[in-house]
């Protein structure tokens, strides 16, 4: 008998009470490993997520959080091998156990790699500017982010053992979260690889990463209204999850990434000359076959011009005649199995459901040939391409989730964006065209019933991720039948977990609460320069005042002769008198902003390194030849870098003239050593 796989529950390994049931490799339909969640204390899971797990993630930085993600992911690539021999168990070739495990390695980078440098090195985001909410501005609204005390369920499809984890565990990590995954069984054995890794490691506080391996009966019962639940599987499932007395009553959010009848479209534009056929005929190809077609943004639906139908079935079949189907260690294999047999019995009833009104024009269900493997032990299928009959309705209904896709043609641009809202929502679609015109039609029509859109044409096509890979950069998530949940999309994902909430209070009293100086607070000047102080000496708040100076048409000419930029409103006394906004000579916005920078600074050598940059800068009042100006700068936010041996400082400055009218507003960013030792970087 094969292992027992085990959960990783309340701070150790447990071992089910019962033998579990077998798990079969999808290739060799031998037993891989058993399963069973027999007398786990899910009670016990929750409790240790939320007084263990959540408390130690939530005393984390986000550059923290980022950090622990990094130092996972490295861990993860350096045993990638091992990781791929797991997985071909599941079915996979090696292109597709590169997809799921680079792919979810590349997304705990690029999260680790956006929280460095998109969260602040806090543990609240704030969100959007200060609202002023009276005449004089000492009451004011602030929205900001907050970690919830509660715990983030992951319950993850077949298809995705690692990358599904990943792209979950990742954001709700970021967000403070402690994390139970429940993936799917079928496959499971690498998941739980991956746990244990990770787990062994001890790079993640205890308690923020548990593994629950078989059933997930009555997990919801211990969830409350600070718990979330995000679901990638079946549209049943997900129905079922939602009628959960724990989401319709206990205030549990619920995510849900089901099953979706994604479409791609050929544009009418579109010749048999053109470079845009092939680009379309690859990327249907492309995925019916990778992961044998069990992905969830996999084109079920190939939506081609009526004229252009011969040719793209002709062109699909050839290319699909050329696929090596067997089993993935043997040599030429291009498209593994499915994942289980039972998996397999699934697509082959979806295929006749759609054949009540369509055709199959490449393949048989029920028979492959197959490459180093027994085709019937394994999970084998060949690939399936369907022509709907005209009216057809079952192909925007019956998802295959196989190497299965159905052309369906269209004779005007409007019936082929209806026809893809026949789907009734979908995760991803795409559109081949090299026609600007369609392209713009065509997304505003698709892009309501869909979370991601391809325009692929030659132009794009080299650096093109493809119709189905889905990226953490972009949202992942579509509405109506993809389940209405979102995923993803960078930072995006990461506030979805945290609490959105608007605090109103006076300027000093949000200064300490969101650690970032809010303007009408409490301003220190002392007789220290800001800029003799290193970062541990700087505090919020800390402000320089400066001296007056007059702004001489000399400053402006000689400005604008330095420059070049001799723009008549700067040069010709005639044409800016006649310019509406200033009725005569002004000083350029940036020479306004060079003199105050002179007027600031502190010109030894010091603490402070470098200016890096100005941010939101507005220019208010023209500064006239002879008006007077200050300036005024405050320390806003401190945020030290981890990996160096120094930090950002961002600064308010305030420009005024000698009526106190406001004539410039940004933020000046500065690079300040740590401490004094290291003031030359
Ligand atoms: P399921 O919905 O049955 O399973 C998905 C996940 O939910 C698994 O982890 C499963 O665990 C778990 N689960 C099952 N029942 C419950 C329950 N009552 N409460 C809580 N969790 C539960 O989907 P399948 O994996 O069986 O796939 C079936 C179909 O779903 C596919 O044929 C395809 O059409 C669609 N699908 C869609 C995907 C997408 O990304 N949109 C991905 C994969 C599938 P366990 O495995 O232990 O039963």
């Amino acid at each position: 008998m094969s292992a027992l796989l085990e959960s990783y529950a309340a701070g150790s390994w447990f071992r089910a009470e019962d033998e579990g049931r077998p798990l079969l490799d999808a290739v060799t339909g031998e037993e891989v490993a058993r399963i069973s969640s027999t007398g786990l204390d899910l009670a016990a899971m929750t409790d240790h997520a939320r007084i263990v797990g959540g408390p130690a993630v939530r005393e984390l930085t986000f550059h923290q959080r980022g950090a622990v993600l990094k130092a996972v992911a490295k861990l993860l690539g350096a045993d990638k091998d091992e990781l791929y021999a797991l997985s071909a168990r599941t079915g996979a070739t090696l292109r597709d156990s590169q997809v799921d495990v680079d792919g979810g390695i590349g997304t705990l980078f690029s999260y680790a790699s956006k929280a460095s440098r998109e969260l602040p090195a806090d543990t609240i985001v704030l969100d959007g500017d200060t609202e002023q909410l009276g005449r004089t501005g000492v009451f004011l609204g602030q929205h900001l982010y907050t970690s919830r005390p509660g715990i983030a369920v992951q319950i993850n499809a077949f298809n995705f053992p690692v990358w599904g984890m990943l792209e979950k565990l990742a954001p709700a990590f970021l967000a403070g979260l402690p994390t139970i995954v429940k993936p799917a069984s079928q496959g499971a054995w690498l998941t739980e690889a991956v746990v244990r890794r990770i787990i062994d490691s001890g790079l993640m506080p205890e308690g923020s990463l548990q593994l629950l391996c078989g059933s997930p009966d009555g997990l919801l019962d211990q969830l409350g209204p600070q718990d979330s639940v995000a679901f990638t599987g079946s549209a049943a499932t997900g129905a079922l999850l939602r009628q959960h007395a724990a989401v319709v009553h206990g205030g549990v959010q619920l995510g849900v990434e089901a099953d979706s009848l994604n479409c791609s479209i050929l544009g009418p534009d579109v010749t048999t000359e053109d470079p845009e056929l092939d680009l379309f005929v690859k990327g249907v190809v492309t995925e019916m076959t990778v992961k044998a077609g069990q992905k969830c943004t996999a084109i079920r639906r190939a939506i081609v011009p009526a004229a252009m139908a011969d040719e793209v079935v002709a062109a699909i079949s050839a290319r699909l005649a050329k696929v090596t189907v067997g089993n993935p260690s043997a040599e030429g294999v291009r498209m593994g199995a499915l994942a289980s047999l039972a998996q397999r019995d699934d697509v082959r009833k979806a295929i006749s459901t759609l054949r009540s009104s369509a055709e199959i024009v490449f393949g048989d269900p029920d028979r492959v040939d197959v490459v180093g493997a027994d085709a019937e032990r394994g999970a084998f299928m060949s690939p399936v391409l369907l022509r709907a009959t005209a009216g057809a309705t079952e192909p925007h209904e019956v998802e295959a989730f196989g190497p299965v896709s159905t052309v369906i043609t269209y004779e005007s641009l409007d019936e082929a964006i209806a026809l893809a809202a026949l789907g009734r929502g979908s995760l991803a679609g795409s559109l081949v065209t090299h026609d600007p015109q369609v392209a713009r039609q065509v997304t505003l029509g698709l892009a309501p019933w869909h979370g991601r859109l391809l325009v692929l044409d030659r132009d794009d096509a080299p650096e093109s991720t493809g119709h189905g890979s889905p990226l953490p950069v972009l949202v992942h998530g579509g509405p109506g039948r993809a389940g209405g949940g979102e995923e993803l999309g960078g930072i995006r994902a990461v506030l979805h977990h945290m609490q959105r909430t608007a605090v109103q209070a006076s300027p000093d009293m949000l200064t300490a609460i969101t650690g970032q100086w809010t303007k009408g607070a409490a301003q220190q000047v002392d007789e220290q320069h800001p800029f003799r102080k290193s970062l541990a000496e700087l505090r919020i708040g800390d402000t320089i005042r400066s001296a007056s100076r007059t702004v001489t048409l000399d400053d402006i000419d000689r400005f604008a002769e330095l420059t070049g930029d001799t723009f008549y409103a700067h040069t010709d006394a005639e044409a800016a008198a006649a310019n509406p906004l200033f009725g005569g000579i002004v000083a350029h916005g940036y020479l306004v902003v060079s003199i105050a920078a002179g007027l600031f600074v502190d010109p030894d050598p010091g603490p402070v390194l470098a200016n890096f940059g100005v941010d939101h800068l507005r220019l208010l009042t023209p500064v006239k030849a002879g008006d007077t100006i200050d300036v005024v700068l405050t320390v806003k936010q401190i945020t030290p870098r981890a990996s160096a041996d120094y930090g950002e400082v961002r600064w308010d400055a305030v420009v005024s003239n000698a009526d106190g009218a406001a004539v410039a507003t940004y933020d000046v960013l500065t690079l300040v050593a740590k401490t004094l030792d290291n003031q030359e970087g």
